[in-house]
């Protein structure tokens, strides 16, 4: 029988993420049990996408906290995170423009360097742009992309620095209760004893939920992005973009070459236990068809690669993040709904700080895992003709 202070199940970015900033706050004995390795559910596999636009303020907040980290992460976290602020435009419909006027003086009121520019300036930062039907872009100097592995390696190895013991190949089996409180974990080995237990396991959330009598709603989901190498006539100009109109995103990759996820249909649910990895022709189809749309010169780029990944759609699609009631000691961070890595240095600090103090930085009411059993979900205040986006927003 070993002992902990905290035990953190999942070592993607966010449980990492979680296991740095506690050991920061001085928690001294926390262990990290992860059922294969580090990265090995959506965190390794992710579009990686870093911005702050989003349609509402908590994840703003979140987002925008969480960008420090990424501009300052060799003082703040130590190693690579592989973060490269080529900036972001935004694509909505002509209609949009009012709601999207109101977004972007929110989030400058946040303090987010953001700015509405025209499609010709738009299109002097990337010429291969096809701007004809857009007549305002939102432009974000400092978001980018990182590498997302890089960012969970260095997030895992600064926790290790500072006494966090991460056990890989270690499933958590079963999430042990004692009356209403969390006494601990058993593994297929052992058993170890904790007062605090905080669930970070993206699509395996609900196995260890639903012995305890916990729905929190979360959907397991497969989520797909392809590859396509730049054709000669593209411009080397390549920024991030997130286009709502034609529900895409894209990212450069590897120098020379466009990540995209297209995302005009409900993702598919899965078991994250037993799903193909690799890419479906129909998708690789879809991607070129709307990555030309924006970049007409990319109807000409051979395909390079993709995958699919599972992750964990939420019954709204914002993040499940805090303490779960029904239990004390009891905390996780669920339903990550494609969109929590960006947000995940922020995650980690305020989870942190909510269990060791009682409160956190920016306040995580919103995100209370309890809101699905209150019928309290909640929707984007700006949603630009997409009722409820997914990866892409
Ligand atoms: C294709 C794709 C593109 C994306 N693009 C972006 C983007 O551009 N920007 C953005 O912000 N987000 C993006 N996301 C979402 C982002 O990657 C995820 O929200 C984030 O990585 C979730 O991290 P996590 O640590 O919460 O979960 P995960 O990374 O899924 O980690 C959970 C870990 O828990 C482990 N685990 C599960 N069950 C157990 C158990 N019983 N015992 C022990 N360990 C267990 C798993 O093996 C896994 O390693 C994307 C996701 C995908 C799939």
């Amino acid at each position: 029988m070993t002992t902990a202070d905290v035990i953190i199940i999942g070592a993607g970015v966010n449980g990492a993420s979680t296991a740095f900033h506690l050991a920061q706050a001085g928690v001294k004995r926390i262990v990290v049990l992860e059922r294969k390795f580090v990265g090995a559910g959506a965190s390794g596999k992710s579009g990686a996408l870093v911005r702050t636009s989003y349609g509402n303020k908590p994840e703003t907040e979140l987002a925008l906290e969480s960008l420090t980290y990424f501009k300052h992460w060799k003082d703040l976290v130590g190693g690579k995170c592989g973060y490269r602020p080529v900036g972001l435009l935004l694509f909505t419909r002509p209609q949009d423009r009012e709601d999207l006027e109101t977004n972007v003086a929110l989030h400058q009121q946040l303090g987010v360097n953001t700015r509405i520019i025209t499609p010709a300036e738009a299109q002097a930062l990337d010429p291969s742009l096809y701007v004809d039907d857009v007549t305002h872009v939102v432009y974000e100097p400092e978001s980018g992309f990182a590498d997302p592995n890089a960012t969970t390696y260095s997030f895992m190895q600064a926790a290790s620095a500072q006494g966090v013991e991460f056990r890989t190949d270690t499933p958590a089996v079963r999430i042990i209760i004692e009356g209403e409180r969390v006494k601990g974990v058993a593994t297929a080995h052992e058993t170890i004893e904790a007062p605090v237990v905080i669930v970070i396991a993206g699509a395996w959330a609900n196995q260890l939920f639903a012995p305890l009598g916990l729905d929190l709603g979360l959907i397991p989901r497969r989520a797909r992005v392809s590859v396509f190498r730049w054709p000669y006539q593209r411009s080397p100009q390549h920024l991030t973009y997130l286009d709502r109109i034609n529900r895409m995103w894209a990212r450069p990759i590897d120098g020379n070459c466009t990540l995209v996820g297209v995302d005009r249909e409900q993702l598919p649910t899965g078991d994250p236990d037993d799903y193909a990895e690799g890419l479906e022709q129909d998708y690789i189809a879809l991607c070129r068809e709307y990555l030309s749309k924006r970049f007409p010169g990319m109807q000409a780029s051979p395909m390079r690669g993709g995958w699919a990944c599972m992750l964990m759609d939420s019954p709204d699609g914002h993040p499940m993040i805090g303490a779960l009631p029904a239990y004390q000691g009891l905390y996780c961070m669920a339903g990550d709904s494609g969109t929590s890595f960006k947000t995940a240095p922020a995650i980690g600090k305020c989870l942190s700080e909510l269990i060791t103090r009682g409160s956190s930085s920016i306040d995580l009411t919103p995100f209370r895992p309890s809101r699905f059993a209150e019928n309290a979900l909640w929707q984007d205040d700006f949603r630009y003709g997409i009722e409820r986006a997914r990866i892409s927003r």
